[in-house]
C-alpha cells in the first residue's frame, strides 16, 4: 500500500515536472475560500469549475470547453438534483458557481444558494417586493440572475433596488434604491462586475421611463456614475453634456414627456483588453415615433449598442439598429464579443442579433459596421446599407394606417440568451418569425395604469403592401445556427411554440437548449441533430450553465414558465408542474421529477350560468387588449402561470370581479386596482368579453 502511494506520487511528480504548464491550470481551478476578484473573473474561460460571471465570461460566449459530456455521452445524461420553488412566475435566471455553491433568483427578485453538487439549501433571500410592483413589470416578476465579487453577490429587484448579500449567509450587506420610486422602473437583468463597480440598468420603456445604466461601489453601494442613454427635458438638466446635446438634437417636439424610453433592461459585455463596456439599450417611450417625437430624428440612444468607459461612464461609441425606432425594436438582447476571422484577418467584433430581424457584426473597437443580414423575415427596412444603417419601408411606420409588420414587438430574438462556439464558429439563436399588426392611436393620452405605447387596436385594414410582405413570416419560432462570417444559415431546428429557451454550447458539440413545449434538448453543434431530451414538467426559457466538480460535468438550468409571448398552451401541450424549478444533470444520474400531481394545465371554464354578462363584448375585446392583454394574455388566452380569466370563478359574478378590477382585492398578488383607467361600464364590458371567450371553450372544447 506504501508502496503504491510513493511510487504513485512519483510518477505524478514527474508528470508535474513534463507539463508544468497544465499543473499551473490545474491549481487555477479549485478556488475555495477566495474572494470573487477581477483575475478569477478574467481567467473564467479557464476555469471550468465555476461559471463566475452572468455569460460565462466577460465576451458572454456562453460556451464551455467542457466535454466529458459531449455527441457521444449525452445519451447517458440523467437528473442529479431539482429544487423546487415557491412560485408558478416565470424563471429566467442563469446561474453562478463558485466554490461549489451555486447561487441563482427566482420571480420576484428572490435568491437562492444550493449546493451545487446536491441541490441542499443553503440560505434562500426574499427582498419582499410589494405585490402591486407587478402591475410595473412589462413581461412578469422574472430575474435573470446574480452577480458575484469579493465576498458579495448582487441582485437587482422589480422595485428597483440593488442589493448585495454576503454570499456565505444570503445576510444582507447593503441596499441602494436604483430608480425613483414614483415612477414605473423596473430591474429584471443581471449586474454585471468590473474592477468593483457593479453595473446595473433598469426597465420601464412601455411604462414611461427614461432609460440609464449606472455604477456602484461593490463594498459600500455608492453610486459612481450614471450614464443616460436618451436626453431629458432640456428645461431640467436633461441634458447635461455634449453627449446628452449630441442625443438631444435626434429628438423633436416635447419627447421627455413620455420618458423617452431607452432602457439597459438586459444585456452587457465587457471587453478588458479595450477596457470598454457595451451596453444593449432598448425601445421608444412611447413606441410611436409620431407621439414620441413628431416622427423627426433618429432618437439616439435608442435600439443601439453604447460603448462606455467603466470607470466614468463616460460615452465611447454607439451603434445605432433602429433609428426613429417605432416598432418596441429593442438592442437589450445578449451582445457576444469574439475573435473571428474575416478576410484572412482576425478581427475584434461584437455580434448581436437584437428584435429587428437583422443579425450584427460590429468593430467593437470603433463601433463601425461589418457586416449584416435578416436572420428572420423582415419587412420594416429592405436591407441596409454600407454603414449598417437600414433602408426604410416607409409604410411600416403606421403614420395613418395600419401596417402588418415583421418582426413583431416579441422581436426575431429576444432576450433569451444566445450562445456562440468558437469551434464551430456558429451563433445559436433562439429566434422567431412572426408578424403583428401595428395601428396609429389618435387618442393617445398618458395611462397612468396600463403600457403607453402609442399603439391603437384598430380594426382598420392594415396597408396592403405591407401585408403581402408579412406574409413571408412563416417559420415561427426556431432554434437558428447562424454563421456570422457568411451571414448565412447553417441550420436550424423547428418548434411548435414559441418562447424557447436560452442556449449553451460546449466543446462536446453540443448545444443545450430547453424549450417551451417543456424539454430540455441536446443538439449536435455541428449539424443540428437531437441528440438527447429531457421532460422537464415545465416551460424552459433561462440559459443553462455548466461546470465541473469532482471530475463530473454538471449541465444546471431553470423551468418556469412566464414573461411573454411563451407559448406553452394549446392543444398537445404537455402538462406543467404547479411550481418552478431549478433542474441539474450529469451523466449516468438517475434522480427522477415527481409525478405532476396538481397539474397546472388541468383547467375548467367557471359555471356561466347566472354570469350573466351585460356589458358590451365588442366594446370589452377594446378596453381588454388595452389594459389586461399585457399580463393576461391577448384574446383572453393566458400562455403563462399569470391566471387564464376564461378559467377564472371571478368572471361568474359582477361584484367579485369588480372587488378585483375595481376595489384592487389582489394588489398584494400583483392585480392592482384599475379604477383609475376603467370606468365601472368598461369593466363589465370586459367581463362580458371574456365570458364571451369561456364560451368559445365550452362551444369548441377548445383550450
Ligand atoms: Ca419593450
Amino acid at each position: 500500500m506504501i508502496l503504491r502511494l510513493a511510487s504513485g506520487s512519483l510518477s505524478l511528480a514527474i508528470v508535474s515536472l513534463i507539463f508544468a504548464s497544465s499543473v499551473v491550470a490545474a491549481d487555477a481551478k479549485p478556488q475555495t475560500g477566495k474572494a470573487v476578484d477581477a483575475k478569477r473573473i478574467l481567467k473564467a474561460d479557464d476555469n471550468n469549475s465555476e461559471w463566475v460571471t452572468h455569460g460565462r465570461t466577460y465576451n458572454e460566449q456562453r460556451f464551455s470547453p467542457l466535454k466529458k459530456i459531449n455527441q457521444d455521452t449525452v445519451k447517458n445524461l440523467g437528473l442529479a438534483w431539482y429544487v423546487d420553488l415557491d412560485t408558478d412566475r416565470g424563471q429566467e435566471s442563469t446561474p453562478l458557481i463558485i466554490d461549489g455553491t451555486m447561487y441563482f433568483t427566482s420571480a420576484w427578485s428572490k435568491a437562492f444558494a444550493v449546493d451545487a453538487r446536491t441541490g441542499k439549501e443553503k440560505w434562500r433571500y426574499d427582498p419582499k417586493v410589494a405585490g402591486e410592483k407587478n402591475a410595473d413589470a412589462c413581461c412578469d416578476v422574472v430575474n435573470r440572475g446574480v452577480a458575484a465579487w469579493g465576498d458579495k453577490v448582487f441582485l437587482g429587484t422589480l422595485d428597483g433596488r440593488l442589493i448585495a448579500l454576503d454570499m456565505a449567509t444570503g445576510k444582507e450587506a447593503w441596499s441602494v434604491q436604483t430608480t425613483d420610486p414614483t415612477k414605473r422602473y423596473t430591474i429584471t437583468g443581471a449586474p454585471r462586475i468590473i474592477r468593483g463597480k457593479v453595473i446595473i440598468g433598469n426597465g420601464g420603456a412601455e411604462l414611461g421611463v427614461r432609460g440609464y445604466v449606472s455604477a456602484y461601489d461593490a463594498n459600500t453601494g455608492k453610486m459612481l456614475w450614471r450614464f443616460y442613454t436618451v436626453p431629458g427635458n432640456p428645461a431640467e438638466g436633461g441634458v447635461t453634456d455634449k453627449t446628452m446635446e449630441m442625443a438631444a438634437r435626434t429628438w423633436a417636439g416635447d419627447w421627455w414627456k413620455v420618458g423617452g424610453g431607452g432602457t439597459v433592461w438586459d444585456s452587457m459585455a465587457y471587453d478588458p483588453e479595450l477596457d470598454l463596456l457595451y451596453i444593449g439599450v432598448g425601445n421608444g417611450s412611447p413606441w410611436n415615433y409620431q407621439i414620441r417625437s413628431q416622427g423627426k430624428g433618429d432618437n439616439l440612444f435608442l435600439s443601439s449598442i453604447v460603448a462606455l468607459k467603466p470607470d466614468t461612464g463616460e460615452y465611447v461609441w454607439h451603434f445605432q439598429t433602429t433609428p426613429g425606432e417605432s416598432w418596441d425594436y429593442t438592442a437589450t438582447q445578449h451582445i457576444i464579443l469574439a475573435d473571428i476571422k474575416l478576410d484572412g484577418q482576425v478581427r475584434k467584433v461584437l455580434m448581436q442579433a437584437p428584435k429587428n430581424g437583422y443579425f450584427y457584426v460590429i468593430d467593437r473597437k470603433t463601433g463601425k459596421f461589418i457586416s449584416g443580414n435578416n436572420y428572420v423575415n423582415v419587412t420594416w427596412a429592405t436591407g441596409l446599407d454600407a454603414n449598417g444603417r437600414p433602408l426604410f419601408v416607409k409604410e411600416a411606420f403606421y403614420v395613418t394606417e395600419p401596417a402588418q409588420v415583421a418582426p413583431t414587438p416579441v422581436g426575431g430574438h429576444n432576450w433569451y440568451p444566445m450562445s456562440y462556439s468558437p469551434l464551430t464558429n456558429l451563433v445559436y439563436i433562439p429566434a422567431l418569425e412572426q408578424s403583428s399588426k401595428y395601428s396609429p392611436d389618435p387618442n393617445f393620452k398618458v395611462n397612468p395604469k396600463g403600457w403607453n405605447i402609442g399603439i391603437g387596436f384598430s380594426s382598420a385594414p392594415v396597408n396592403p403592401s405591407t401585408a403581402e410582405a408579412a406574409a413571408k413570416s412563416k417559420a415561427g419560432p426556431h432554434l437558428l445556427a447562424w454563421n456570422p462570417i457568411t451571414q448565412t444559415e447553417a441550420w436550424r431546428v423547428q418548434y411548435s411554440r414559441p418562447g424557447n429557451g436560452g442556449v449553451l454550447s460546449t466543446a462536446g458539440n453540443l448545444v443545450i437548449q430547453g424549450s417551451a413545449d417543456g424539454y430540455l434538448n441536446a443538439y449536435r453543434a455541428d449539424t443540428g441533430t437531437k441528440l438527447w431530451s429531457y421532460v422537464t414538467q415545465n416551460a424552459v426559457m433561462s440559459g443553462p450553465a455548466t461546470f465541473e466538480l469532482d471530475g463530473q460535468q454538471y449541465i444546471a438550468v431553470m423551468a418556469g414558465i412566464g414573461g411573454v409571448a411563451v407559448g406553452a398552451g394549446g392543444p398537445g401541450a404537455l402538462p406543467r408542474a404547479k411550481y418552478g424549478r431549478m433542474l441539474a444533470f450529469k451523466l449516468g444520474a438517475t434522480a427522477s421529477l415527481p409525478p405532476l400531481g396538481d397539474s397546472a394545465s388541468t383547467r375548467e371554464v367557471p359555471n356561466l350560468s347566472r354570469a350573466a354578462p351585460m356589458g358590451d363584448a365588442a366594446k370589452g375585446r377594446f378596453d381588454y387588449e388595452r389594459v389586461c392583454a399585457s399580463c393576461h394574455g391577448a384574446n383572453a388566452v393566458s400562455p403563462t402561470a399569470i391566471p387564464d380569466l376564461r378559467f377564472s370563478p371571478t368572471i361568474s359574478r359582477v361584484e367579485g370581479f369588480n372587488s378585483i378590477v375595481i376595489d384592487g382585492a389582489r394588489k398584494d398578488k400583483g392585480m392592482v386596482s384599475f379604477a383609475s383607467v376603467l370606468k365601472p361600464d368598461e369593466v363589465e364590458n370586459i367581463r362580458s368579453y371574456i365570458i364571451q371567450q369561456a364560451n368559445v371553450v365550452l362551444n369548441t372544447g377548445g383550450r
